[in-house]
């Protein structure tokens, strides 16, 4: 049986980079097993300041209107702190991670030292050997941060988009010295409690699936396969925002645009219509595409939005 999810985190309207790998994630499970899979909706919402209680809505009702369902109540990770703590502990107990006190300017400053191995880019190590005298001297003026002692191990894996891939885990953070259990514990914690085994996400976390993969490993829990759709980038290269125009279903509806022509020029950029294709006289729909889907089809380069698409209504002239 396939369980998959789709994770958004309720900061903001999603835009249509968010509803194409929603779209992919749903599409992955209905493809996969009509009638015994499942797809589940998750709002990632442990970054407190960040989350806006509107778009837990929002975003169920954009979901909705391209078409993607789900199968069970939405869950929330702010309900589900002691499933975290849970693990925590676990790791703690084992002696897997450890406390790091480093502030993150000290970790700039470390890694940015030129003859460091890992320079810039991994965690440097300061307080991976530290006694038990040392860790009780530093907690006196700060609440560590808990590390994986990852040993710097690689971990492979094939994606089911991007193919083969493989790197290397540093040090990663599973609790934040605020105290909150950082994203690659809760993920790993949640896939593995609601039963996921497909997991969908944009490829900026393709990186982060060899940590996880390491937790799940450490967690002694088995891992669920992964796949990693492409990101959609505003015409200059960067990430899509909010800031570059016409990004979400109202902006696209001020310009005359339903849900449905969202979710086809959706569809139609993962290859899997045509930009007019239609079913019966209306544009196609997300469950006509269901029996065309195979992860193995779908582009492995980001789209690029061109700058007419993203103008906003107000300034078409
Ligand atoms: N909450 C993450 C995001 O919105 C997704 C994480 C995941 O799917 O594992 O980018």
């Amino acid at each position: 049986m396939t369980v998959g999810r789709f994770a958004p985190s309720p900061t903001g309207r999603l835009h249509v980079g968010n509803l194409r790998t929603g779209l992919v994630a749903w599409l992955g499970v209905r493809s996969a097993a009509a009638e015994t899979g499942r797809f589940l909706l998750r709002f990632e919402d442990l970054d407190t300041a960040a989350v806006r209680d509107e778009h837990y809505g929002s975003q169920a009702d954009d979901l909705a209107a391209i078409g993607v369902d789900w199968d069970e109540p939405p869950i929330r990770q702010v309900d589900r702190g002691p499933l975290y703590d849970a693990a925590l502990h676990k790791l703690i107990a084992a002696e897997l991670v450890y406390p790091c006190f480093c502030s993150r300017r000290e970790i700039r400053e470390a890694a940015s030292a030129p003859n460091l191995p890992h320079a810039g880019h991994h965690y440097p190590g300061t307080c991976r050997d530290f006694s038990t005298a040392a860790r009780a001297e530093r907690a006196l003026t700060r609440d560590p941060a808990y590390r994986v002692r990852s040993g710097q191990v690689t971990r492979a894996f094939t994606d089911l988009v991007m193919g083969p891939a493989e790197f290397e885990v540093d040090d990663f953070v599973v609790k934040r010295n605020d105290g909150t259990p950082a994203y690659h514990l809760v993920v790993v914690v949640d896939d593995h409690e609601q039963g996921v085994t497909q997991v969908v996400r944009a490829d900026d976390l393709l990186e982060s699936t060899s940590r996880h993969l390491l937790l799940y490993e450490l967690l002694e829990l088995p891992p669920p396969v992964h796949a990693h759709v492409p990101l959609v980038l505003a015409p200059n290269g960067d990430r899509l925002a909010k800031r570059h125009g016409a990004v979400n279903l109202d902006d696209r509806a001020a310009k005359g645009e339903s849900p449905a022509e969202v979710l086809r020029f959706l569809a139609a950029s993962l290859g899997l219509c045509s930009d007019d294709e239609t079913v019966d006289g209306r544009p196609i729909g997300a469950a006509d595409l269901i029996d065309r889907f195979d992860f193995s089809t779908l582009p492995k380069k980001p789209l690029t939005l061109p700058e007419d698409f993203l103008v906003p209504a107000d300034r078409v002239t």
